[in-house]
């Protein structure tokens, strides 16, 4: 599965259709009922960034990653969490009753403890809707903007495996080296953002005004749009960065600045020159 942070508009459909499809169903050998509340298996994580007046949201749908090297199988002793040959990660609702110490298994958090069932449960990738034909999972189906797309890496002339040849392709948590099987692309990051006016006219918004940003690490430009605003965003954290705004007949300006946070440098007011 790849999940694109830039189409995801947050609109939860992805968390319901999961609900839907597993609150009060089992589906063995795969999954007992999911209970109606709780833990979801489909997470999402709402990530606020910057500071008034420049504020994002973007939204991090979190399932289990189906990890190529998955802790939670190695904790397994009697099969009770496996992979299948297709890479699906699943936990069998019989074998793990009573063992609640696969929860913590897992780095990602994703595993969820059904008290009524006394089981360990978390995202099959709807593999019960898989074994009848279906070609994605319901979350999949469900999200109206095209944010996750789910598909065959085995297939070379599959749309995933188009995707996941981008080199914008990006693991949840990559420290923790799992191998994992949902990808993400444009996972928020660091942004410095501002607003540039021209101090004859201030009336007006100053569009098109070039601003460059660079480190050690290489350059990028962007000019102002109609508002007078501009933004680098996927930063890393943690870097300093020059910012220089150069406009024909006015005194330039540069600053520096580090991605401690996010940045937003407020109203920068070019003078004319002499
Ligand atoms: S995300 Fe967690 S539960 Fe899913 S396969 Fe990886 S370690 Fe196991
Ligand atoms: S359904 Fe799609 S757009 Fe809506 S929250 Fe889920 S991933 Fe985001």
């Amino acid at each position: 599965m790849v999940i694109d942070i830039d189409k995801c508009n947050g609109c939860y459909n992805c968390f319901l259709a999961c609900k839907d499809e597993f609150a009060g169903n089992d589906y063995p050998p795969f999954s007992a009922q999911q209970p109606n509340d709780g833990k979801p298996w489909m997470g999402m994580t709402e990530k606020e960034r910057g500071t008034c007046p420049k504020i994002k949201v973007d939204y991090v749908p979190v399932p289990c990653q189906h990890c190529g090297d998955a802790p939670c199988v190695k904790k397994a002793v009697n099969g009770e969490v496996y992979r299948r040959p297709d890479g699906i990660v699943l936990i069998d609702p019989e074998k793990s009753e009573g063992k609640r110490e696969i929860v913590n298994s897992c780095p990602h958090r994703v595993i969820a403890w059904n008290e009524e069932k006394n089981v360990p449960q978390k995202c099959t990738f709807c593999v019960h809707l898989l074994e009848q034909g279906w070609k994605e999972p319901r979350c999949v189906e469900a999200c109206p903007s095209g944010a996750l797309v789910f598909g065959d890496l085995d297939d070379p002339k599959s749309e995933i495996s188009r995707i996941t040849k981008s080199p914008d392709m990006e693991e949840l948590n990559p420290g923790y080296t799992l191998k994992p099987n949902v990808l993400y692309r444009k996972l928020p990051k660091r942004f410095i953002s501002g607003e540039v006016l021209l101090t004859d006219q201030q009336e007006a918004c100053a569009e098109g005004i070039k601003v460059t940003l660079k480190n050690e690490a290489g350059e990028q430009v962007c000019t102002t749009d109609f508002l007078g605003d501009f933004e680098f965003d996927g930063l890393a954290p943690n870097q300093t960065y020059q910012i220089v705004i150069k406009h024909k007949g006015y005194a330039p300006q540069s600053f520096e600045v580090k991605t401690a946070t996010d940045v937003e440098l407020g109203e920068i007011v070019l003078k004319t020159m002499g």
